[in-house]
């Protein structure tokens, strides 16, 4: 039983590694870099792109589809399926950060800074557990150093 479960989790790290790969080639930067934070399109005409920060950028509140991914903090246990989720590699079962990704993938990182997939969980589940979104970060650093992470 505890040879089985061990070996799932092993499986499950080894497809994290390959699919946190994916994600790199496909990343246009080695952060979780949102368009929003690239030069805006001159979608309103030549006029409007002279004017620097307009709308301020702490105002914009890019939509879900906007940016690369969201996440929140999960400090309690986190139990899929009935099961107390573990980090793979360090056994750490609480104070998560919670992805949710464009692709619909949900990764989870332990306060070691692990990164591991969970495909039990989806972007229904993440947002019937999260809060709305009130902050935009232009890394992946900075979101998690607002996170407390
Ligand atoms: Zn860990």
């Amino acid at each position: 039983m505890f040879r089985r479960r061990a070996d799932r989790e092993f499986h499950d790290a080894q497809l994290a590694g390959q699919a946190m790969l994916q994600m790199h080639a496909n990343w246009p930067a080695p952060d979780l870099t949102a368009p929003a934070a690239e030069p805006a399109a001159p979608a309103h005409g030549g006029g409007i792109e002279e004017v620097p920060d307009f709308p301020p950028p702490d105002l914009r509140v890019p939509s879900r589809h906007e940016v690369e991914g969201l996440m929140m903090r999960w400090e309690q246990p986190l139990v899929v399926d009935g099961e107390v989720r573990e980090c793979p590699q360090c056994g750490a079962y609480r104070d998560w950060i919670v992805f949710s990704m464009r692709d619909d993938t949900i990764w989870l990182r332990c306060r070691a800074g692990h990164n591991t997939a969970e495909p039990r969980l989806d972007p229904a589940w993440y947002n019937r557990n999260s809060g709305p979104v009130d902050h935009f970060h232009p890394t992946l650093d900075d979101g998690l150093r607002h996170l407390g992470h």
